[in-house]
């Protein structure tokens, strides 16, 4: 511990205008190339270090053109080569057991055994990946036991620290927490029981002091560290002792350790509200702290007046969506917040989170109509805000008027567009709202659908989609580049269709699906047909690793054009005598793969998109269809991640898929699938929903669900899955049987449904069609020994 006389109390210089992260992914998706082509054995590992030191260089350079300074620690050292949990955890040595004899000597980990953490090695199965906080990026799970090693494992920060400084730029670097790190992590199998990641908490914060200490000593003025975990309250752990490990980390790396003996740190609470998190915040020996203002409120009088000491550094921009900033607004937040600092209040400018979630350019959007690329704000542009508003407080409103206006212009295009508001749509939801949205009394559904369908207890089906094949993929690729005609593409997914309905019937599946060949994504693909959204050429977001998604703007008021999945269906309807079932994306997860508006209350969007939903499922029921299934895989992650926020957005949610599915006849069978087994906090909610069948993930926690489906009294349909999708492994009958037998232990067999855990798209058919058979055959035994 520093001797009092030594301690350094004068804060270094901070910049006024910088970002918490920005996407690692490249310009032009080069580090999915890099990693592709080393995965592949197409380059050799030198080739792929100068690819990712090239793109660091790149990142840096370009932010610094952006207007962030870099010779003053305005620009985050952030990159990951493939997901910065993950670094987190190589950083710390937490090597799980299986991987040990990866590690070299000296316990490091090379390339090759960072690669074996994050995607497998032979048949051991890589760190389990999992959504990071309510966006769409995963990060890989940290597995930590009780006697995980913890330590300061590897060098990776203060070599591209030295890396960058050797570029003449003095970078921040940017580490998770280790409050977040361990709340993110789950305990190795076998940890006694009782055990939490989070008893480690002592073990891990010596490895983050001596991080310190070496960046302290290579002249690093500031170091992030991020703990967005305080933001949420959902924690298995009590608030109670999440607030005290905070207070530990507080006092070992800001109190114990003091500068000089380490860098000023900026501590970071991105997502959200640290609510009772913040006064403690305030009170500490950080030098400066972030506020998200885009998520979070203005601290109250006493909380700022309490932040005076330190630089506050406001997120103003948000990062969580690819809308301009609504630059008054934002300057009259950062107003109100330097005059409630009172004297010598010294703020920042930030975005509220990284920029890791938005597209990098929206100058990349060539094919957008300019007037709605004028709306938008991706990375690059979200920098150039920051810094327009740190000069706009630095130098006072009028030094920046005329760019103010501009966007004020723009935004008022926006909100005047003849597409943003329609009045049909408007009034149509508004009606609705009055509507109480039951369908028929369950039991008298459940007669009407059978007597039409006629199916077998424990009915067989899938999930929607088929293997999409490289020949629909090549087709699609020569569609987009004009090199196919629609009506060639056209024949192609009709092909398919019939392919597919044919092995189906084959197999003697007993509700055939027509397996999705003409879906890009099952987001996109309804995206693209429905008014008041855009699709991007360029507007990739990582998702993990080196898989990046393009996810659709919702910009105006939904509006259904026409049918969008009417003819598909009915062409497989008119190939068999069996049912076929539609399939559609639900509305939450419309929004939730998607940038949406900012202008409505996402429960309204939500409504529209019923909406829509309700006319298509209206035509498919009037083509005859008689079993529709919309899936709402995103359910639940959605969640907000404070409790007191669940209700209302669960609120809006079920009554969304109630608003598309209520038109349904009483004949008509509805069905819902979610991506997930553990839906404890969600089974009101999907009780609610009223789908007649519901399918679930089930496969991998062996049933474990049904019993407390069947204690909360769900009474409806359940297709519980008896395979996971997510392995190419052939499961075996016997295997199905087991599983299926002990379903019925919880569920009679007239409420048990068939199926596997989700749809099939990224599997082959040779193992698709021998699943299938082996589904078939031991539903059939099954039902057969009842
Ligand atoms: N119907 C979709 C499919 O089968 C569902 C996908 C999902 O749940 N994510 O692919
Ligand atoms: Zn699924």
């Amino acid at each position: 511990m520093s001797s009092p006389e030594e301690v350094d109390r004068t804060v270094p210089w901070f910049p006024g205008a910088t970002v918490l992260g920005y996407p690692r992914i490249g310009r032009n998706r080069e580090l999915k190339r890099a990693l592709e082509a080393f995965w592949a054995g197409r380059s050799e590992p030198d080739d792929l270090e100068a690819a990712l030191e090239s793109l660091r260089g790149a990142n840096r350079r370009r932010l610094a053109f952006l207007g962030l300074t870099s010779d003053d620690a305005a620009v985050p050292q952030d990159f990951s080569v493939y997901d910065h949990v993950l670094d987190t955890a190589v950083m710390l040595g937490a090597i799980p057991e299986r991987f040990a004899d990866l590690l070299d000597d000296r316990g490091r980990l090379d390339r090759t055994g960072y690669f074996a953490l994050a995607r497998g090695h032979g048949d051991r199965a890589p760190l389990e990946l999992t959504k990071w906080f309510d966006s769409n990026y995963h990060y890989l799970v940290p597995e930590v036991g009780p006697d995980t090693p913890l330590r300061l494992a590897d060098d990776r920060v203060v070599r591209e620290f030295l890396e960058a400084a050797a570029d003449g730029a003095t970078l921040r670097p940017v580490v998770l927490g280790p409050l977040s790190f361990l709340l993110l992590a789950k305990p190795v199998a076998g940890a006694p029981e009782g055990f939490h990641p989070l008893d480690r908490l002592d073990d891990v914060l010596p490895a983050y002091a001596e991080l310190l200490g070496e960046l302290s000593h290579l002249g690093a003025p500031w170091v992030q560290i991020d703990e967005p975990a305080l933001v949420a309250d959902t924690w298995d752990v009590p608030r109670g002792r999440v607030l005290a490990a905070f207070d530990r980390v507080l006092e070992e790396l800001a109190e114990r350790l003091a500068r000089p003996a380490r860098p000023a740190l900026f501590l970071t609470t991105p997502y959200g509200d640290p609510g009772d998190a913040l006064p403690r915040l305030a009170a500490s020996h950080v030098e400066a702290v972030a506020l998200d203002l885009v998520r979070g409120p203005l601290p109250d009088a006493g909380t700022l007046a309490a932040l005076a000491g330190k630089v506050v550094v406001a997120g103003v921009v948000d990062g969580r969506n690819v809308w301009r900033t609504d630059l008054e607004r934002a300057l009259d937040l950062l107003t109100a917040l330097s005059d409630g600092i009172g004297e010598g209040a010294r703020v920042g400018v930030s975005t509220s989170c990284s920029l890791l979630h938005v597209p990098l350019d929206a100058g990349n959007e060539r094919h957008l109509a300019p007037e709605l690329r004028s709306w938008l704000a991706f990375a690059d542009q979200k920098v150039e805000e920051v810094v327009l508003l740190a000069r706009g407080l630095a130098e006072g409103r009028e030094a920046v008027e005329e760019e103010l206006e501009e966007a004020a212009e723009a935004r008022r295009s926006r909100l005047a567009h003849s597409g943003v508001v329609r009045d049909d749509v408007r009034e149509q939801v508004a009606a609705s709202a009055r509507e109480d949205l039951a369908r028929a009394p369950y039991e008298e559904r459940v007669a009407a659908q059978g007597e039409i369908l006629d199916l077998p207890v424990l009915a067989t089906t899938t999930i929607g989609s088929f293997p999409q094949t490289p020949e629909l993929r090549r087709a699609r690729a020569a569609l987009r580049r004009g090199e196919l005609d629609r009506a060639a593409y056209e024949d192609t997914v009709r092909g398919e269709i019939a392919r597919v309905v044919r092995m189906q019937e084959e197999l003697g599946l007993d509700v055939l699906v027509h397996g999705e060949p003409e879906r890009n994504d099952m987001v996109q693909y309804f995206a693209e047909q429905l008014d008041g959204f855009v699709v991007t050429e360029r507007g990739w977001v990582q998702s993990y690793g080196s898989r990046c998604t393009r996810p659709a703007i919702l910009w105006g008021d939904v509006v259904r054009r026409r049918p969008m999945t009417l003819p598909w269906i009915s062409y497989a309807a008119s190939l068999t005598d069996r049912p076929v079932k539609g399939m559609l994306t639900g509305p939450v997860t419309m929004l939730a793969w998607s940038f949406v508006r900012d202008d409505l209350p996402v429960g309204e969007v939500a409504q529209q998109l019923a909406l829509a939903l309700r006319d298509e499922i209206a035509d498919l029921q009037a083509a005859g269809i008689r079993i529709v299934q919309v899936d709402e895989p995103a359910l639940r992650e959605k969640l907000p991640l404070r409790r007191a926020d669940r209700d209302g957005y669960l609120a809006w949610a079920v009554r969304a898929f109630r608003l598309a599915t209520s038109a349904a006849e009483p004949a008509t069978q509805i069905h819902t699938h979610l991506c997930y087994s553990e839906f404890g906090e969600i089974l009101d909610a999907i009780d609610q929903m009223d789908a007649d069948v519901t399918s679930i993930e089930a496969a991998r926690s062996r049933m474990e669900i049904l019993p407390q489906l069947r204690a909360a009294g769900f009474r409806r349909g359940i297709g519980p899955g008896v395979y996971d999708i997510h392995s190419p492994r052939v499961p075996s009958t016997e295997e199905i049987a087991g599983l299926l037998t002990a379903a019925l232990d919880a569920v009679p067999a007239g409420q048990l449904w068939v199926n596997p855990d989700c749809g099939l798209k990224t599997r082959r058919y040779e193992e698709t069609t021998a699943a299938l058979a082996n589904l078939v055959e031991a539903a059939r035994t099954v039902r057969d020994s009842l």
